[in-house]
Order: structure tokens, then C-alpha cells, then sequence
């Protein structure tokens, strides 16, 4: 270990997006390789769409200059499709004014990691705050924390459901909070300072649950000083948000994504829906350029053709209700519904151990037959990709099991 590096970086492993460091064949190679472990959509943007960009990067993008870095333009359209969301009718009938979100309630990152990272600065750096999560949920949010030398505190979710234990919660947050405050030493577990953000995935991933409005009650119930981050990456499958509360709410941020639904994962562009004055500290801490042009004009595009790209979902939700059926089947599996695209699923096991093992085979086994998924969470969380590469889950898992 070099002496000059934290030694609490030591301990911390780095995320490995594919287990194993396989990055999967390109689609249209030989052996091809299914990925269904990273829950991105199976479709590349369509050819004209391709082409548009190409032409948008020979004409319009000047490689020489900086890319602009307030990204004024792409904010304003993030906006309005945000207001588009907040008045989908499945919401109950939540109708807001047209001008509801602007572009000072929006920032903009290099994928919403950045802006994970970029709350985590703003709240917690230094001493100042701890962060609660649920588990299994998504490992970024420990893991940034973890590098910024930020005090992660977690609580369980029920096996049955996987709502998050709310009182379990409650006790963590009196207690971390009745730490001596600005005490100072993040790392030591007596002395965490109290919890200044909470971190919810709507759906949760890996296990495709949405909040319940038992769970939206507690995030309502929060106190001022708490930061509530609702991570909406999955919002297009679920049709289900929370930015209709937001005004309500200032002490509630959502984050979303072009990374999954909008086809654009290779892009890195996510965004954070705020109070201004929360978007405008988020605005300060990030890299003055964190957006290359081409990602701001991918993502632009993107939002104007939303009708194309989104056209896909209907067939991901019906692929994903087979998906469950066909795995149901077996009497061995555990299998949730899913209010995202992805699906997660146990084997019924005496003991977790057990459990675990199986969930180990099946992965390997799935792998050598070519199909990635993800095992986390003591479970295993598989995308819902195109039919073929579904029924290739199926019948691979079949043979596995049988
Ligand atoms: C995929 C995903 C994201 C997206 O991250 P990007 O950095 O925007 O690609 C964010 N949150 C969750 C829970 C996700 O699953």
C-alpha cells in the first residue's frame, strides 16, 4: 500500500459492473453473449437515430472547444418531460401547471452516480453526516459513501416483501443521531455523526419492488434536516413517481437516468429533480465540463424522440410477466413481481447457505451457457431482455435445474 493513500481506501473493494471482468461479445458477434446483469435495455437506438447523432457530431460538435457546461438546453427539455410525468393518470389525477418543474430544479451528471456522489459531498463530508440505506439495495450509494469516507448505516428489508424495516429505521436514525454531532471521526462506529441523507430506490433494485405508501408516509415523516434521495433509475417501467410530491417535499431529491428505459448507458447522463436551492449546490460541486457534447446532444435527441425509444416498454413488461410465469414454474424458486425491468428471485433453501450455493451454480452454470446475470442481495436479479434472449433464460435455467 502506498503510504500517501487513505488507509481506509484499503479496505474497500471496486464495483465490478460484470463479475468476472466479462464485458460480453458485441451483439452481432458469433458468441453472442446475453447481458442481463446491468438492466439495460436490449435495444440499441434505432439506425436513424444513429445517424442523426453522426451527423450531429460531423456538423454541429466542435471537438476543439469545451462543451457547454451549464447545460441550459438540456435542462429545459428534462424539465418538461418531467412535468409530462408528474400528470401520467395512473398517479390519481395529481395535475400540476405545465411550469410545475424548471431547469433551476434540475442538475445534470455524468450518469446519476455523479450526482450520488455529488449529494454525498453536499451532506455528509467531513464528519457532518451518515447516510441510512436499505438492503439489498442498489451497492453504489455504500460504496461512494465508503470512498468519501462517509459512515453507512443499514437496515433490513422483510423477506416477503422487501419493504424496508420503518421502525428498524426510525430506532437508526435516533440513535446514530444522538452521536456526539461534529465529534468528527467518520470512521469510528460509536461516534457516527447523525444521519443526514436516506437512500430509496423506486422500484427498489435488485428486488423490483415500488415504495408502499407505508414507506412514503415515513419519507414524508422525515425532519427537515434529513436529506431524502428517491432514485427513480426505473421510473419509465414502473410509471410510478414521486416528483409530483417534490414541492412539498424540499428536503426530497429524485434522480433518474438515461441509462436504462432511454437505451443511452454508454452516454453517462443522468439528472436530479430538486429544490433550486439544493439543484444549485449540486451545480457547484460538480467538474465544470462533467457532460461531453456528444452526451448532451445524445440525450437532447433522445428526449425529442422519447415517443420511438419508449415504444419498446409495453413488449419489456409483457416478456417480463412470461419471464415470471415460465420461472414460477419451477417449485424450487422464489420469484417477486416486479414493477421494473428485472426480475429477482431466490431458490427455497432450509438455510441461506444453502441458498447461496445454489444461487452460485446457477449463475456460473448460466454464465457457461452464455447468459449473464447478477447475483447480489442473496439472490439472483436477472434484466428482461429481448423474447429470444428470454427464452434462452428459460430453457438455460430449465436445464439447469432439471
Ligand atoms: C442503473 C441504475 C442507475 C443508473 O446509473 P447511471 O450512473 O445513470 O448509469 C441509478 N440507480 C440505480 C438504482 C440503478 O439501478
Amino acid at each position: 500500500m502506498l503510504p500517501f493513500i487513505r488507509k481506509d481506501l484499503a479496505e474497500l473493494t471496486a464495483y465490478t459492473p460484470h463479475p468476472g471482468g466479462a464485458s460480453g461479445e458485441p451483439a452481432h458477434s458469433e458468441s453472442a453473449i446475453d447481458r442481463l446483469d446491468t438492466n439495460e435495455c436490449p435495444y440499441d437506438l434505432p439506425e436513424e437515430l444513429k445517424k442523426k447523432l453522426a451527423w450531429s457530431y460531423q456538423q454541429l460538435i466542435e471537438t476543439n472547444r469545451y462543451p457547454d457546461g451549464g447545460h441550459a438546453a438540456l435542462k429545459e427539455a428534462i424539465a418538461q418531460y418531467v412535468n409530462e410525468s408528474i400528470t401520467i393518470p395512473p398517479l390519481g389525477g395529481i395535475t400540476l401547471p405545465k411550469t410545475a418543474i424548471t431547469g433551476d430544479n434540475i442538475s445534470v451528471g455524468n450518469g446519476s452516480d455523479e450526482l450520488i456522489r455529488s449529494i454525498l459531498i453536499a451532506t455528509c463530508l467531513g464528519g457532518t453526516g451518515s447516510i441510512l440505506v436499505a438492503n439489498p439495495t442498489f451497492s453504489m450509494y455504500g460504496i461512494i459513501a465508503q470512498t468519501l469516507g462517509i459512515p453507512v448505516v443499514s437496515v433490513q428489508r422483510k423477506e416477503e416483501n422487501f419493504e424496508i424495516d420503518i421502525e428498524a429505521a426510525k430506532r437508526a436514525i435516533l440513535s446514530v443521531g444522538a452521536a456526539p454531532v461534529g465529534a468528527g471521526c467518520a470512521n469510528d462506529q460509536n461516534q457516527n455523526p447523525p444521519v443526514r441523507a436516506v437512500f430509496v430506490v423506486h422500484p427498489n433494485s435488485p428486488t423490483a419492488n415500488a415504495l408502499t405508501s407505508d414507506e412514503i408516509e415515513w419519507l414524508s415523516s422525515l425532519p427537515e434536516q434529513i436529506l431524502v434521495v428517491i432514485d427513480e433509475a426505473y421510473f419509465e417501467f414502473s410509471q410510478n413517481t414521486l416528483a409530483g410530491k417534490l414541492q412539498q417535499h424540499p428536503n426530497w431529491i429524485i434522480l433518474r437516468t438515461f441509462s436504462k428505459a432511454f437505451r443511452l448507458a454508454s452516454m453517462r447522463v443522468g439528472y436530479a429533480i430538486a429544490h433550486p436551492e439544493l439543484a444549485a449546490a449540486l451545480e457547484k460541486i460538480r467538474l465544470p465540463y462533467n457532460l461531453p457534447s456528444f452526451s448532451q446532444t445524445a440525450a437532447e435527441l433522445a428526449l425529442a424522440q422519447r415517443q420511438l425509444l419508449l415504444a419498446t416498454i409495453p413488449e419489456t413488461l409483457s416478456e417480463r410477466a412470461k419471464l415470471i410465469a415460465a420461472l414460477t414454474l419451477h417449485q424450487n424458486l422464489q420469484v417477486w413481481s416486479s414493477a421494473a425491468n428485472f426480475v429477482y428471485l431466490r431458490v427455497k433453501a432450509g438455510d441461506r447457505n444453502l441458498a447461496e450455493t445454489e444461487h452460485k451454480h446457477i449463475m456460473q452454470q448460466l454464465k457457461d451457457r452464455g447468459t449473464l446475470i447478477r447475483h447480489t442481495g442473496g439472490g439472483l436479479r436477472i434484466t428482461v431482455g429481448s423474447p429470444e434472449e428470454n427464452q434462452r433464460t428459460v430453457d438455460r435455467i430449465a436445464a439447469i435445474l432439471d
